[in-house]
């Protein structure tokens, strides 16, 4: 994927950085888009090449005019994008009755409402390309249900396989593929922020592997789906979760 332009939201974290740093490595030039700034730069900052082969700009996933300034800023920095790992995402905890109205809004909109105005923005440009990926980070969460997420977090995961499965129809016939991957529980800090020692523990000892996922594990996956070789892959989910589910 020698200089294809590929674009992760929410690229400053664990899985999306380990996306990047995948994509970097197998040629593709990266931009990370991150609500968080700071640490977007020191993402790309990490990357070999850093700023300048890579490059980074604050959005908010979840609204249009960011996406569309992300859209420019990455478009002027590195070129149209062909390849884009819709990656951004929050968890809760919170049970059911307990959900606030605005929280509800806000995880359901990071995960689906972020892949929708994201893919809708750089979309144009893969089927102008006659080539394009996009990957949206779903979740066990959406197929089956959240171990430690709340019911917004479940609910929203499930929709992205429904909009990658949409996506992926309309656009098969031009050389976009549109496909989900579905992590189990990963050693990151949207994890390690939400559970203690002894409940990841608990948890790891249950999986069929015994452990906690590793972030470049999915990047693994991600890297396959957004490769050449991945083409006749589309409107799928990819489990990654250590034999957790067995759908
Ligand atoms: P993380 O918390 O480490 O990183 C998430 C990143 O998204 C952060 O850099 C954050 O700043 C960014 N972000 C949050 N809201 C945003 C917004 N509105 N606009 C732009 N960026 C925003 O999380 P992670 O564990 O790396 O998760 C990455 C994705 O994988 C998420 O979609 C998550 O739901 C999914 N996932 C994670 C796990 C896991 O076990 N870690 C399991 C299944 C699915």
């Amino acid at each position: 994927m020698t200089e294809r332009v590929a674009v992760i939201t929410g690229g400053a974290g664990g899985i999306g950085f380990a996306c990047a740093e995948r994509l970097a490595a197998d040629g593709a030039r990266v931009a990370i888009v991150d609500l968080a700034s700071d640490r977007a730069r020191e993402a790309v900052a990490r990357l070999p090449g850093g700023e300048g082969r890579h490059a980074w700009a604050r959005a908010d996933v979840t609204s249009a005019s960011d996406v569309a300034s992300a859209v420019a800023h990455v478009t002027r920095e590195l070129g149209p994008a062909s390849l884009l790992v819709n990656n951004a995402g929050i968890l809760a905890p919170t049970r059911f009755l307990e959900i606030a109205e605005e929280e509800w809004d806000q995880v359901v909109a990071v995960s689906l409402k972020g892949a929708f105005l994201c893919t809708q923005a750089w979309l144009p440009g893969m089927l102008d390309a006659g080539f394009g990926r996009v990957v949206n980070l779903s979740s066990s969460a959406g197929r089956s249900v959240s171990t430690i997420g709340g019911a917004h977090y479940t609910a929203a995961k499930a929709a992205v396989l429904g909009l990658t499965r949409a996506v992926a129809k309309e656009v098969a016939d031009r050389g976009v593929t549109v496909n989900s991957v579905c992590p189990g529980l990963f050693r990151t800090e949207m994890v390690l922020g939400t559970i203690d020692h002894a409940a990841r523990e608990r948890y790891a000892a249950s999986f069929p592997v015994g452990r906690l996922g590793e972030p470049e594990e999915v990047a693994a996956v991600v890297g396959f789906l957004c490769s050449e070789d991945a083409a006749y892959i589309t409107g799928a989910a990819i489990d990654v979760n250590g034999g957790d589910l067995m759908i």
